[in-house]
Parts: C-alpha cells; sequence; structure tokens
C-alpha cells in the first residue's frame, strides 16, 4: 500500500470516528426533538449564505442550526453561484431573512485580488465574479487594509446582488437581507471568531447601523 493511500486511511479513520462519537451524542440527546417537530417538514427561519471555509461553522453562532438555517456555502459566500438554491430557501420555503456571511482570511477573496488565470476554467468561473465584488480597483491602503476592505466589499455586494432580485418580497415587507462578517483574524480587535453586522438592507453606515432598533448591539464599530 503506498504512503498516500496509507495517510489517507489514516485520515479516514480519524473523520469516521468523529463523525461516530458526534452522531452518538446527537442522536441520543436530539432524536425526541426531530421525531416531534422537525422530522417531517421544514420552517427554517434564515436562508444563509456562507463561504465554503472549513474555519467558519455554525458552531461559531448557533447551538441549534436544525430548522433554523437554510445553508447554501460556495467559496466566497456569492449569490450569483447558487441563485436557485438561495430562491428556494427565499421563495420556497418562505425565509423571512436572507443572510451573507463573509470572513476575514478568506482565500476565494485573496484569489481574486492577484492573478487567477493559472486555475482551472471551473475556478477562474467562480473567482470571476468575485472581481466584480471587490472593486479590485478601488481598494486603498497596504495588502492587509486592502483586503479587509475587499472582504467587506463582495459582502455588500452579494447584499445588493440579491437585493434586486428579491425586491418586491422587500417592498413587501416580507424579506429583510442582511450581511454579516466573522473575524477570524481578529481584523477588527474585538476577537477571533467575533461576528458583526455590516449591512442592513444595503445600508453600511455604522453611524446608521447602530441607531436601528434590534441590531444596533450587533454592527461593526
Ligand atoms: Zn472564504
Amino acid at each position: 500500500m503506498s504512503q498516500n493511500k496509507t495517510n489517507n486511511l489514516d485520515k479516514l479513520s480519524y473523520v469516521l470516528n468523529e463523525i461516530s462519537l458526534t452522531n452518538k451524542f446527537y442522536v441520543a440527546t436530539d432524536q425526541v426533538k426531530l421525531q416531534e417537530t422537525i422530522a417531517q417538514d421544514q420552517t427554517p427561519v434564515a436562508t444563509l449564505v456562507m463561504c465554503c471555509d472549513s474555519r467558519a461553522h455554525t458552531t461559531a453562532f448557533t447551538a441549534n442550526p436544525e430548522n433554523n438555517f437554510f445553508i447554501v456555502r460556495n467559496i466566497g459566500n456569492q449569490y450569483i453561484l447558487n441563485q436557485g438554491s438561495i430562491e428556494f430557501g427565499v421563495i420556497n420555503l418562505q425565509t423571512p431573512l436572507l443572510i451573507f456571511l463573509g470572513h476575514t482570511q478568506c482565500g476565494a477573496i485573496k484569489s481574486a485580488m492577484e492573478d487567477y488565470s493559472f486555475q482551472s476554467s471551473a475556478l477562474i468561473r467562480e473567482i470571476d465574479h468575485l472581481t466584480l465584488s471587490i472593486r479590485v480597483n478601488e481598494l486603498q491602503g497596504d495588502t492587509n487594509t486592502r483586503y479587509h476592505q475587499a472582504v467587506q466589499n463582495n459582502i455588500n455586494k452579494q447584499v445588493e446582488l440579491a437585493s434586486k432580485d428579491f425586491h418586491a418580497l422587500i417592498n413587501q415587507e416580507k424579506l429583510i437581507i442582511v450581511g454579516m462578517l466573522l473575524d477570524l483574524d481578529n481584523t477588527h480587535g474585538n476577537g477571533y471568531g467575533k461576528i458583526s453586522l455590516i449591512n442592513y438592507m444595503g445600508e453600511t453606515d455604522p453611524n446608521i447601523l447602530c441607531n436601528i432598533p434590534g441590531i444596533n448591539d450587533f454592527f461593526i464599530d
């Protein structure tokens, strides 16, 4: 057996063990809740679009993901890449909230800021949309500052794109769209992993966000 295969089998063993232990606990503690309330139907409160990044998970923001979050994930938390899935959450499941959750240290954003022409055609296609979102030519400051601006620009662009398509629901006050940021590297100094709200229905000014009832404790500072 090759060394590669041995290493991969070790990793499979690790993952299966992790799944087994966690799932035993899950079945033991959540079986009643699942059977009695949500086994036959889903009624999530939010459609959540987040990055695939392995460091960004529901463990950062909820102990109760089941039947609360209808989650769509792709690189760079993009609207355009999975419009059908997002529409299913917003239109079919009628979630009153649509959340775009981006994060600092996003590899997809970093790629979009650099030359990515050597990537596969599939990846180029997915990164292309990010170059529109981050508006690389308008970024200012040193590399880190530009990187963080790009992450936030992308979140704001996703809110803008979705707002166009769902404007009828927004006008009927049936849908709220927000952009949020998971600060993996403590860029903003409020703690590693801190989540902040940076966009509410297109509004990004902290001075206004901090005065909106219900979200005023949750904006970025
Ligand atoms: Zn990412």
